[in-house]
């Protein structure tokens, strides 16, 4: 979704940076790649670049925890057939874009649920304060992950546009003209 989004957004004349984790998806033509293996990383390059963007579209499905230690050595097995692995949250990169944001930058963030989709997806908004999110019920065949097509409800706080079956491309060109209106706007 990231990479359509990114695809459209040059083809339109932005100047696309994609930070984007280990995929086995070709990132689009024309557009800067700035790879990251971990969420760190992610967040680290998001925040280097940060100060040039006008928008920022966050549509990686980041990893919400890491083991908290990290050994160099094999961890050898014990006689327990339980082994509990401890894990601490990772940095929310959205919440933190939208926290040290400065004063023209959109923020546009994604919320993939199972149930509830456009109540969560608001909330999502309002504790991140988000300028608009596409919210995908992803138990929808056709929806979501490892797939060319996405349904999704484009979410403004003035108001929800439900949109059918479609291509990435196609949907990426939706949210792109909807934040052109936020941008019109501001
Ligand atoms: O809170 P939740 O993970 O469901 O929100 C999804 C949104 O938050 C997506 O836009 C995703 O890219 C972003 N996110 C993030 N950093 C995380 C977790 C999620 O930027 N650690």
């Amino acid at each position: 979704m990231g990479f359509a989004v990114a695809e459209m957004a040059q083809k339109r004349g932005a100047h696309v940076t994609v930070v984007c984790g280990a995929t086995t998806v070709e990132p689009p033509a024309n557009v800067e790649v700035i790879r990251a293996v971990s969420a760190e990383e992610m967040f680290q390059a998001v925040m280097k670049q940060l100060p040039e963007a006008s928008i920022f579209i966050g549509a990686a499905a980041v990893a919400d925890y890491r083991p908290r230690k990290v050994v160099e050595v094999k961890i050898k097995k014990t006689v327990n057939d339980i082994f509990n692995l401890e894990l601490e949250k990772t940095p929310d990169i959205l919440a933190n874009v939208s926290k040290h944001r400065h004063a023209k930058l959109l923020v546009v963030g994604f919320a993939a649920e199972t149930n509830d989709v456009v109540a969560y997806a608001k909330s999502k908004m309002e504790k991140k304060d988000l300028d608009l999110v596409v919210a995908n019920d992803i138990t929808k065949k056709g929806a979501g992950f490892n797939s060319d097509t996405n349904i999704a409800t484009i979410i403004t706080r003035s108001g929800e546009i439900d949109l059918p079956l479609m291509s990435k491309r196609d949907l990426s060109d939706k949210i792109l003209d909807e934040v052109l209106k936020l941008r019109e706007m501001a």
